[in-house]
């Protein structure tokens, strides 16, 4: 089911065949009928993730990259909306002509082509392909038919990923789900050869023997995943129990030998994740999705990399912003008092809106470090406007259309786009850092390249006056026009209308966000 971590399972596995020196991609088909995560709300789905191709994918793939620590492309996620709308086009073109088009077998062919073209073309030795939603969903099951056909041609492993829980009452761990996940799928043709079983602990003894004898299979194929410390340590442990070892056996692939410099390199990286460090920094994220956390998947990655990268603890201070409005200075205070960062997310609409912009503007009052993405960079500027330049209507064309001075408005070229999905400015863009600023000491370079996902951005025309009362325009575009970063003076303040979260990795931490906590932990002024 969706929820349980078969994103992690399958970055794992992807991350420890890379470390088996063999060429590894993951791959994710989801069932819905939308084209991509574009147009879902992260409410109901979490966090829209962007790769540099422009691709709106499901949040999966951002776990896929901070493992595999490599940019993916959207030809990797297929969902039930593309092959639909693929397979209809052809059909229209005559394609098909003299045929009736089923689901068995030309639309399990098209996703066994698409597969099998990936594969050959990425030159790949192990593809670790995830089926999202839940195994019995009628929305996966041409998915896992034509996995079940693939596996007739093609050396192919299945691993089934389980719930097993815990009744506190009777402290005693149900086999039940996993038992019926498991002839579920053999309904479906398919018998596993790897159960992985997510529970708050190890499985007992008696658990084991019982799902193994369900699934047909010798007890060491019954794989533990625990609760651990980080979903960085997930790898580690799959590795401690031999699951590469017997992947490789079931594929019929010998020789390869896990390259033990790369394990070490990854295990200090997750290690300064768990371990419990002298200092501890709090970070306050003030946004409007806060009651799903997976909506800011991202963030939260991003500042759990770098805080361990500066060895320091994390100690996250979720905060709806709603709550910051129409109260009085000194609740805000109470509520935003112990921060030692501050960090306004991406979000789209009106609701929430003047409650981040109290939150930056207690930042900048009380020099308290802050981070800005995207939408936090635009709020940024309009606090800047509302109370330093003193242009009290400050605002923004997406939340009031009709105010006077839009500091942050439709960009032009979005000015005639009316359909929604894939419409906004996405993706990778370059921008060039100016010398001197606090973005340039954090990037260490001038000309940087970050993901995309927005609509509205800085209007320049606003740009001469704000400067001249000491905003900073730390980048534009290349070719100027387009404004990318904007800081405070004197202070730690950086705005970016980029998502730098998306690039943050395990082994390669964003730098705005390591500057971030450097700030916060005092280290920068
Ligand atoms: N809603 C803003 C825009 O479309 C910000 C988007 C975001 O934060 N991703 O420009």
């Amino acid at each position: 089911m969706s929820g349980l971590g078969k994103g992690i399972v399958s970055s794992s596995i992807t991350k420890i065949m890379i470390m088996h020196g063999l060429k590894s991609l993951p791959m994710k088909f989801d069932g819905y009928l939308n084209y991509d995560c574009g147009t879902m709300n992260p409410f109901r789905h979490g966090e829209v993730f962007v790769l540099d191709d422009k691709g709106e994918v499901d949040m999966d793939f951002g776990n896929y990259e901070r493992f595999i620590n490599r940019d993916l492309d959207s030809s990797l996620s297929i969902t039930g909306g593309k092959l639909f709308s693929e397979i209809i086009s052809r059909e229209r073109k005559g394609e098909f002509l003299g045929r009736d088009v089923q689901i068995i077998p030309q639309m399990t062919d098209f996703i066994l082509n698409k597969v099998k073209a990936i594969a050959r073309d990425k030159k790949l030795d192990i593809m670790v392909i995830e089926v999202g939603g839940t195994v019995g969903d009628i929305e996966n099951s041409y998915f896992i038919e034509a996995m079940r056909q693939l596996a007739l041609k093609e050396k192919v492993v299945f691993v089934n990923v389980a719930y097993v829980p815990e009744l506190q009452v009777v402290g005693e761990q149900k086999t039940k789900p996993t038992q019926l996940a498991i002839r579920e799928l053999m309904e479906s043709g398919i018998q596993a050869d790897f159960i992985v079983c997510r529970s708050d602990r190890a499985l007992d003894k008696s658990a084991k023997e019982k799902i193994a004898l369900f699934s047909n299979l010798d007890e060491k194929h019954i794989i533990d995943n625990p609760d651990l410390k980080s979903i960085y340590d997930v790898p580690v442990s799959l590795i401690d129990q031999g699951f590469d070892r017997m992947m490789l056996e079931e594929l019929d692939i010998v020789g390869t030998k896990i390259d033990n410099a790369e394990l070490s390199k990854w295990k200090d990286y997750a290690q300064s994740i768990s371990a419990k460090h002298k200092k501890t920094v709090r970070i306050s994220i003030v946004g409007k999705y806060i009651t799903l956390k997976d909506s800011y998947a991202s963030v939260k990655e991003a500042l759990i990399h770098s805080a361990g990268a500066e060895a320091v603890n994390l100690d996250l201070n979720w905060i709806e912003s709603e709550r910051l409005e129409g109260v009085t200075e000194n609740k805000i205070k109470e509520i935003l008092g112990g921060s030692d960062g501050i960090l306004v997310p991406g979000g789209f609409g009106s609701r929430g809106i003047e409650g981040m912009i109290k939150a930056i503007e207690f930042a900048r009052e009380n020099k308290i470090p802050y981070l800005g993405l995207c939408l936090g960079m635009q709020l940024m500027s309009i606090e800047f406007a509302r109370n330093v330049s003193n242009i009290k209507g400050a605002n923004s064309g997406e939340f009031d259309p009709s105010a006077k001075d839009k500091v942050i408005d439709l960009m032009g070229s979005q000015k005639d786009i009316k359909s929604k999905g894939g419409t906004m400015r996405l993706g990778a863009w370059k921008a060039r850092i100016r010398n001197g600023t606090y973005a340039y000491q954090a990037y260490k370079s001038g000309i940087i390249s970050e993901r995309h996902r927005h609509r509205y951005e800085f209007n320049n025309r606003y740009a001469h006056k704000l400067e001249r009362d000491g905003l900073v325009i730390s980048a534009r575009t290349l070719d100027g026009n387009i404004i990318e970063m904007v800081e405070w003076k004197d202070q730690f303040g950086i705005g970016t209308q980029a998502h730098p979260e998306l690039k943050s990795r395990l082994e390669k931490p964003a730098p705005l966000f390591l500057a971030f906590i450097e700030a916060s932990m005092g280290k920068r002024h």
